[in-house]
């Protein structure tokens, strides 16, 4: 058992046991009994998790005494979404089953539409995690997609999860690759929650800063390990997932902790349904890794600006007006994606009065962010690397994404969501646009890799 995992149960609202080690499935009905008494028993699967873990999560169940009702399966192919008609099929399953709580056999997917359907009816549940594959198994919300919109739904984490580092290092090696995508980018995510807690828009809370940076440099430190399958190494990067996780749930407010502009690459690609048609799908995670670099290779850039003699007027003439902002955001996007936008970008919009302000602090306090930052981030070509030698996606024409997409992403990854990133930092210093130009001419990032296709 991890000390900072145990550490940091003692102070969660949620969750109260994580079994994670070897062999621990067999702990299954053992945790359930403890947590849940006389209640009947649920498994709920797909044919894939079922196939890697049914046998021997029931086994257990049985054993420990507990009652079970028949499992709930879906099929292995096509694979199961995330979205809110398979939430409501899973409450709607449970609701007339009077108490039974549910034991889910699942990673990113299963987990969150369990954790869903199981907090609209009230009811607690557990889960058996199948892979190291994202960093939701503690988070509190659920990752689901509605109207076409995806967004992080309100319910609490579960009150258990059994960790078995064999089952999960058996799941097939994409889904490794794409769980330290996820996590890597909370590398730039601190740096993100920095710059907001300079400027007085979202202090960082200590305590869960901690949880989740805390354990991050040992979880992303070997991926040659977590290539070859090295115990130690998927150890660890279970350890910074899970953890992550307990960040979300203690902080509660948001997302925040775990999710900088690197997510907002792949929440808006995800919402274009990019790589969805594929089998399986393209994953979260991978698409978290790209953003991450993408983010990472501006931040380079930026540290190099001296802000605290910024040009405060220019900036503030350059300002769009609420009706320009939202104009701008209605041009960019169309379906399902506008409204939403239009809200999240409104969310943030502050007038031309309160920029000044905000820029006034950024020239005094920009020292303090360079340093700051400059200690968080990593160099962009790092992490490259690192995504590369796990068998992640590092560059946009793995997954389809053509240069003018990646360019354009940069700008409109910014109007998804209200969140304070170092995007809104480059468009309220009115850098944005000109900085990641930039990184696609001469010598920058991107146009020292150019597109093949
Ligand atoms: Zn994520």
């Amino acid at each position: 058992m991890s000390e900072l995992i145990e550490k940091a149960l003692a102070d969660s609202d949620d969750t109260d046991v994580v079994v994670m080690g070897h062999g621990v499935l067999d702990q299954t009905g053992e945790v359930f009994k403890k947590l849940f008494g006389d209640a009947k028993g649920i498994v709920i699967a797909d044919g894939n998790t079922w196939e890697v873990a049914g046998d021997a999560v029931v086994a257990s169940l049985e054993a420990a005494g507990v009652e079970l009702v028949d499992p709930m399966l879906f099929p292995a192919h096509p694979t199961v979404y995330a979205d809110y008609d398979n939430v409501e099929k899973i409450r709607d399953h449970l609701a007339p089953l009077d108490g039974v709580i549910a034991c889910s056999i699942g990673s990113g997917t299963l987990n969150d539409l369990t954790k869903r359907a199981s907090d609209e009816l009230g009811r607690r549940y557990m889960n058996v995690c199948t892979a190291a594959s994202m960093d939701g198994y503690a988070a509190f919300g659920s990752s689901i997609t509605e109207n076409g919109f995806k967004h992080t739904m309100s319910c609490r984490a579960p009150q258990a999860l059994i960790a078995d580092l064999p089952t999960m290092a058996a799941a097939p090696q994409r889904c490794t690759a794409t769980g330290l995508g996820d996590l890597i980018e909370k590398v730039p995510a601190g740096a993100d929650w920095i710059i907001a807690d300079e400027l007085g828009i979202e202090a960082i809370d200590q305590e869960v800063w901690d949880l989740v940076q805390g354990p991050l440099p040992k979880a992303i430190s070997d991926p040659e390990g977590l290539a070859t399958g090295k115990p130690e190494a998927l150890e660890g990067l279970v350890e910074g997932l899970v953890m992550s996780g307990l960040s979300m749930q203690k902080y509660r407010i948001s997302s925040r902790p775990a999710s900088g502009a690197g997510h907002q690459f792949s929440h808006t690609w995800e919402m274009e349904k990019l790589g969805m048609d594929r089998e399986p799908p393209l994953t979260h995670g991978m698409k978290v890794g790209m953003g991450t670099i993408a983010v990472l290779a501006l931040w380079e850039k930026i540290l190099e600006i001296d802000f605290s003699r910024l040009d405060i007027d220019a900036a503030v003439a350059k300002w769009p007006s609420a009706e320009e902002m939202e104009a701008k955001v209605r041009r960019n996007f169309t379906g399902d994606m506008l409204e939403p936008a239009v809200k999240q970008t409104m969310d943030k919009y502050i007038t031309a009065e309160q920029l000044r302000e905000r820029l006034e602090l950024v020239r005094q306090k920009w020292p303090s962010i360079q340093k700051r930052c400059a200690e968080q981030v990593m160099p962009a070509a790092q992490v490259e690397e690192i995504l590369k030698q796990v068998g992640g996606v590092y560059h946009p024409s793995q997954i389809g994404v053509t240069e003018q997409r990646f360019h354009e992403t940069y700008i409109r990854c910014q109007m998804i969501r209200s969140r304070y990133t170092l995007l809104d930092f480059l468009l309220e210093t009115g850098v944005l646009q000109d900085e990641v130009d930039k990184l696609f001419v001469g010598d920058g990032f991107w146009a020292k890799r150019p597109w093949t296709d």
